[in-house]
């Protein structure tokens, strides 16, 4: 019967590795099917304190990493396929293997939304993706949409700009949700262009086996167009990563975890919940790993009792 366990590699989990481990807890992080999280598919991070000419984010989760290794973490790569509770903690199990600890810290986080088109699942991989620094390489030459108004639409369309010849922005309304300064940087760069009130709903090619195109609807006039591109990024958000705990926790309507306000406490005793797995507002890096040293505090408090 471990001490702690973490589940979740991302800015939360290696904080709360950090200080569970230098409060020698010996703590044991499973990093999940995504190691290191959503920064690993994210190219600059430029509101990072402590990084003034910006990091790029899968160094700054390598640093993250190594730092809780340095406390005498340990690290199992794989995820986690059930957890649940039995007397005095909590049993996960693991590639066959299970584990115990008295508490746990829950640091799953979100990933992102898709468009839900059957077109969308039949071309994934082929010209549908949700990571621009994964699949933009690709994309050389060629003409792309982005769909979303938010901060992550701005920053992959910006991104895109880099390989793709064109790159059009389709958002479903006639206003961006982006902070200005991602939306100015956006809307200034001659390679992007807007589509505004549009929502796609089909994405064209499946016959073909790569993207063609799309197919977008006005939401204001009621028409339905075809746009020829050669690849489609979503950028609409994201869904908390719960699927672990659902039935032993309470979560919201939009399945984020509950946690007792200013704490990481959720409703079962020594279940801690940290980063976007229970954050809906803030879901940013520097709130994720403030969140995560709550939750070895807030489990430390709990193993002393
Ligand atoms: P957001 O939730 O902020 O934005 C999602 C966008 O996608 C919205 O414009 C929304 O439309 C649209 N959308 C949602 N569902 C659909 C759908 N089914 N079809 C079409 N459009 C849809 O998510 P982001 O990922 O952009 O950002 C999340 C957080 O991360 C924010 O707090 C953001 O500030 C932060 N972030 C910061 C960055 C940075 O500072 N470098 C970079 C990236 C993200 P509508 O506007 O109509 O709701």
């Amino acid at each position: 019967m471990r001490d702690v366990i973490i589940i979740g590699s991302g800015p939360a989990g290696w904080t709360a590795a950090i200080y569970a481990a230098r409060a020698n807890l010996k703590p044991l992080v499973f990093e999940g099917a995504e190691p290191g999280g959503q920064l690993m598919t994210t190219t600059d991070v430029e509101n990072f304190p402590g990084f003034p000419q910006g990091i790029l984010g899968p160094d700054l989760m390598k640093l993250f990493r190594d730092q809780a290794l340095r406390f005498g973490t340990e690290v199992v790569g794989y995820p986690v396929e059930s957890l649940r509770q039995i007397d005095g903690g909590f049993e996960l199990l693991s590639q066959e293997q299970t584990y115990q600890a008295t508490s746990v810290i829950l640091a799953t986080g979100a990933s992102a939304r898709r468009l839900g088109l059957e077109s969308e699942k039949a071309l994934y991989g082929h010209g549908v993706s949700a990571c621009a620094t994964c699949d933009g390489f690709f994309f050389r030459g060629k003409k792309v949409i982005v769909v979303g108004g938010g901060d992550s639409a701005m920053e992959e369309a910006n991104f895109l700009t880099r390989f793709a010849d064109e790159v059009t922005i389709v958002h479903r309304r006639h206003e961006f949700k982006a902070s200005q300064i991602m939306r100015e940087r956006a809307l200034k760069n001659p390679k992007i262009k807007v589509i505004w009130n549009s929502e796609v709903t089909e994405i064209l090619g499946v016959d073909a086996g790569h993207v063609t195109g799309v197919k977008l609807h006005d939401v204001e006039t009621d028409q339905t167009t075809e746009l020829p591109i050669d690849g489609v990024f979503a950028a609409i958000g994201h869904s908390p990563n719960t699927n672990l705990v659902e039935g032993l926790v309470t979560l919201d309507e939009k399945k984020y975890v509950t946690i007792k306000p200013g704490t990481t406490l959720t409703n079962v005793e020594g279940l801690f919940a940290c980063g976007d797995v229970q954050d809906a507002r803030y879901r940013q890096a520097i709130t994720a790993a403030g969140s995560g040293c709550m939750a070895a505090l807030d489990a430390e408090r709990y193993l002393e009792k």
